[in-house]
């Protein structure tokens, strides 16, 4: 190895979702258990007590299903569940129940846009079932010895495993395909996709080769990290490291590397395991399971519009520009929001338009930023999307300006109010009657001789100059296309 130009990063994510059902995997235990009582939600089976015997939860199995069909995936008539066997303090039965190699879904893709307008398919080996693991709560003691707690309301809890083909070449690629999965898992409402709380975690894989090559019969396995900043800077860290590895012809360890946010590294953990490693073997309580074509067809059917779909149509119903309807639809938070806000109405399509293309800016300009300040989401929005809706609707008819409906914005923002309400309260409705301006611009020419004479000798940023006193004059309220015309034709009159 001498030159690193031709050196390509081969990564492939797997993701591990919890599904938002209301009981667990295999047995009726509450599967919701974030700000629960520690080990209030256990029964016999998820405690892992033997003699127990796991029932498979359908709806689990409707909601892999549902994600498999909108990732494009194969649904395979028969499957089954294996025991995949390590010992480790959060695996109650010192196995979990997983899918081995007759997984419920196979070969489907997801597709990322790394430039405007060119779609790239990346692969998806399968989605599979399992359950959760308890979790493990470390401490440290008085002494300074460390203890470990554990909860085990999350055991049990269903797991939806969507694996990746190694076919991601960059942090930006594996980033643009996680938050890709991330929305389209929301649209599909199968998960609360929450990655603080851990209902949206990611593990990735990632080598390098020549380019041109085969893949790599090596990678190393990358842990711990929390949000899509950390998927990031994690596989840009091992990239460098990797290389840096590569270019001094030494070798590089198959192995399972952890996150550290403090370091801004990844640090070695463990080897990395092979399957063999987990004695994989069918789980004999379970029977095989056989998923029905037709219940397929009803579940497909039944599919939301996704976001692809919906960025699509928001280019075509609303003509809003690609990156507008990219961003509004990678959120159907947002998206459910603009078109609310645009309502049924029964506008030409260059209204339409305008009004889509408006509301889009203020959806993604103020409104996110005060949202951002507040850390809230749109769906807590103190604004409804009818009072932005009216909002616009008041500038349209020309009773407030831009700079007012700014500040009525924020007003509306922190009191939740009708914009009407807080127009009234404030005394802020724009002046567009044009005798009550008529004499207000007879007034400012009269006292601005100079701009007047200005403008006469051709310089037309005068007018500007004038509108601006009468702004000052109306506190901002008088309407600034009438404002316009009226001390142009005040000027015009002029000999
Ligand atoms: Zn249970």
């Amino acid at each position: 190895m001498t030159s690193t130009a031709k050196l390509e990063p081969v990564i492939g994510l797997e993701v591990h979702v919890q599904l938002l059902t209301n009981s667990k995997m295999f047995c009726s235990c509450k599967a919701a258990y974030t700000g629960a009582e520690p080990n209030t939600h256990v029964c016999p089976v998820c405690l892992g007590m033997p003699g127990t015997l796991p029932v498979i939860n359908e709806k689990a199995i409707e909601l892999t299903v549902m994600t498999a069909l909108a990732l494009n995936c194969t649904i395979a008539t028969n499957s089954k569940f294996d025991r995949k066997n390590y010992p480790y303090p959060d695996l109650m039965k010192g196995y979990q129940i997983s899918q081995f190699d007759l997984p419920i879904t196979n070969k489907g893709w997801l597709g990322i846009e790394p430039e405007n307008n060119v779609t790239r398919k990346i692969g998806i080996t399968r989605v599979h079932l399992e359950e959760d693991t308890a979790r493990l709560i470390h401490r440290i003691d008085v002494t300074g010895d460390t203890y470990s707690l554990v909860d085990i309301n999350r055991s049990g809890v269903p797991l939806m495993e969507i694996v990746g083909e190694p076919d991601l070449q960059s942090a930006e690629e594996a980033r643009l395909y996680l938050t890709k999965l991330h929305t389209i898992l929301q649209y599909l409402g199968v998960s609360t996709g929450n990655m603080d709380e851990g209902s949206f975690r990611c593990d990735a894989n990632i080598s390098l080769r020549e380019k041109g090559d085969p893949l790599p019969n090596w990678k190393v396995e990358v842990k711990n990290m929390n949000s899509f900043r950390a998927v990031f800077r994690a596989l840009e860290f091992e990239i460098s490291r990797q290389t840096s590895l590569f270019e001094k012809n030494e070798p590089i360890a198959q192995e399972t590397r952890g996150w550290s946010e403090e370091i801004g590294g990844t640090v070695s953990q463990r080897a990395k395991e092979y399957a063999h490693d987990y004695r994989y073997f069918p789980e004999p309580d379970l029977p095989p399971l056989f998923v029905e074509k037709e219940w397929v067809k009803s579940i497909e059917s039944k599919l939301p519009e996704l976001p692809d779909a919906r960025r699509d149509r928001f280019m075509s119903e609303y003509m809003l520009p690609t990156y507008e309807a990219s961003l509004l639809t990678s959120s159907i938070g947002m998206a459910n929001y603009f078109e609310e806000a645009i309502g049924s109405s029964d506008l030409t399509n260059t209204q339409l338009s305008d009004r889509a293309k408006t509301t889009a800016n203020w959806i993604i300009g103020d409104l996110t930023h005060l949202l951002n300040n507040s850390s809230s989401t749109i769906e807590e929005s103190p604004i409804k999307p009818k009072y932005l809706s009216e909002l616009l609707d008041l500038m349209d008819e020309g009773k407030i300006s831009v700079r007012m409906a700014k500040e009525i914005f924020e007003e509306m923002y922190s009191d939740s109010k009708k914009p009407s309400l807080i127009i009234e309260a404030k005394g802020l409705s724009q002046i567009s009657d044009g005798e009550k301006l008529q004499s207000i611009v007879a007034d400012i020419i009269a006292s601005n001789s100079k701009a007047v004479e200005d403008y006469k000798k051709g310089k037309s940023n005068a007018i500007g100059f004038l509108v601006g006193q009468l702004m000052k004059e109306t506190k901002g309220q008088a309407n600034p296309k009438t404002a316009n015309q009226l001390v142009k034709s005040a000027l015009d009159a002029i000999k």
